[in-house]
């Protein structure tokens, strides 16, 4: 992989185009991890992603669907042994979402399970107000020697982002989260080589647009800036890591 930037959790197949966000992703070597939020989405996500060197695809059953989707945990099962790749997943207890939670956490059990029995996948885990039961279930179910888990625009308190850590666990990074002071000062305690970056584009904006896998840069600068470090530095850094990650 000679991916210069990372964008380790986008949307791709929410953009206007799909097929032109996935071919800009290669074209400009960003490596790209594109998420799902339905198994449904997954086979025209991995077959664009398969054509690419830089693009791939992750099967999904996003926390905030599952009142309405939890059925296809049984679509997301039967496309898991063809990716390594899986998210979005994970619980979401903000107030639109809470009624589901008891259902999410069966969702999410399966997929660690799942996950855990096949080895080796490496997971994007959303965790909005749910960082602790998060952490609890990938503890109990995901060692990390059967899989790796990257949390997601991680709003956790700075001791649950240290479990984390010592957990095994990779953050990936956006910019929205450095607008926060209580975040900035989380991502600022975490070791970097733990650190990835993000866009959850197009949820995020740049100068009032929909973010792009490429705007990462503006990312490693704030971070560079941050962390006082060269963004040379720092985009080494987070290669460094991706390549950890997909390599263990
Ligand atoms: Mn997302």
């Amino acid at each position: 992989m000679t991916a210069k930037l990372v964008d380790f959790h986008c949307h791709l197949d929410l953009y206007r185009d799909h097929a032109a966000a996935v071919t800009e992703c290669d074209r400009l070597k960003v490596f790209t991890l594109a998420v799902t939020t339905t198994p449904l989405a997954w086979p025209r996500n991995q077959e664009l992603a398969a054509r690419t060197k830089h693009v791939r695809a992750a099967l999904g059953l996003h926390p905030q669907l599952i009142k309405e989707r939890a059925h296809e945990l049984a679509v997301w099962r039967e496309y898991l042994p063809r990716t390594r790749y899986v998210g979005e997943v994970g619980l979401d207890a903000g107030p639109a979402h809470y009624t589901s939670f008891d259902t999410q956490k069966a969702v999410f059990e399966t997929i660690l399970r799942d996950c855990a029995e096949q080895k080796g996948k490496i997971l994007t885990i959303h965790s909005v107000r749910a960082a602790k039961a998060v952490l609890d279930m990938i503890e109990t179910l995901l060692q990390p020697s059967r899989g790796s888990a990257v949390l997601h625009w991680f709003t956790g308190t700075k001791a649950e982002a240290a479990r984390a850590v010592r957990l095994g666990m990779y953050f990936s990074i956006n910019r929205e989260m450095l607008r926060n002071e209580r975040h900035r000062a989380t991502v600022t305690s975490l070791p970097l080589d733990r650190l990835l970056t993000e866009t959850d584009g197009p949820f995020t904006k740049v100068d009032g647009r929909e973010a792009r896998p490429s705007d990462v840069s503006l990312t490693i600068d704030e971070l560079a800036e941050l962390r006082s470090l060269p963004p040379k530095e720092l985009t080494e850094i987070v290669a460094s890591n991706l390549r950890n990650l997909v390599s263990d």
